[in-house]
């Protein structure tokens, strides 16, 4: 088994993380780290946040460690909100109100029939004692629906129609978005990644059994 620790205290981002990873892995994430200090996002790129994020935690904390950095881009508004994502409607605002943020910017931009074209964009960074090993990258092509539907996911969920499909993430069960997700491909190459390398850092139990 593979040890690696996802530099989030979002704990339903790592349940996803675990699920799409699958067994082979064994995936800790900060909550038992209260050592490591918030990092902020400073970054102009997702992958200038996710090396940001990597590298400073696997200065703290020896093994593998990944982070994340996510979003969506929407063609109609020159990629907007891509970095600024979890921040586009204010630091604390809610999921509900970023939606709604991004639909009315949307009205501003376009007739209201337009196709809106969107993907959401992942960038994982891999890093050890400091230094990156490795970046991944996973996109979803999609539109932007008219109005929210759905209640699964979370963030911008319920406003995005994958390409092939006629429902939102927020309409699809979990396990159909972790078959398509950014996240998830990002994650299967990373996965790959980690069991092609000949230093696998493996769990003391695998190394015993
Ligand atoms: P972060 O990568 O945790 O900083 O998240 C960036 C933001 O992008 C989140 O707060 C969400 O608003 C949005 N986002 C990233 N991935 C997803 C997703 O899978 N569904 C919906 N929104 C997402």
């Amino acid at each position: 088994m593979i040890e690696l620790l996802f530099a989030t205290r979002n704990a339903n981002k790592t349940a996803e993380i675990r699920k799409i990873l699958g067994p082979q892995f064994q995936v800790n994430d900060l909550a038992e780290h209260p050592e490591v200090p918030h990092i902020a996002e400073t970054g102009r790129t997702f992958e200038d946040n996710a090396i940001l994020k990597a590298v400073t935690v696997s200065k703290h904390i020896p093994g593998f460690v990944v982070a994340d950095d996510s979003g969506l881009e929407v063609d109609a508004l020159d990629g907007a909100p891509g970095i600024y994502s979890a921040r586009y409607a204010g630091p604390a605002a809610s999921d509900n109100e970023k939606i709604e943020k991004l639909l009315e910017e949307l009205g501003r931009v376009g007739a209201p029939k337009d196709v809106h074209r969107a993907r959401f964009h992942c960038v994982l960074a891999l890093a050890r004692k400091g230094e990156v090993l490795g970046m991944f990258e996973g996109l979803v092509e999609g539109q932007i629906a008219n109005r929210p539907q759905g209640s699964h996911g979370f963030g911008y969920d319920p406003i995005f129609i994958p390409n092939g499909f006629q429902r939102t993430f927020g309409e699809l069960e979990p396990a159909e978005k972790n078959q398509l997700s950014h996240r998830a491909r990002a994650l299967e190459k990373l996965g790959a990644f980690l069991l092609a390398r000949p230093d696998q850092q493996r769990s003391d139990r695998d190394i015993q059994s």
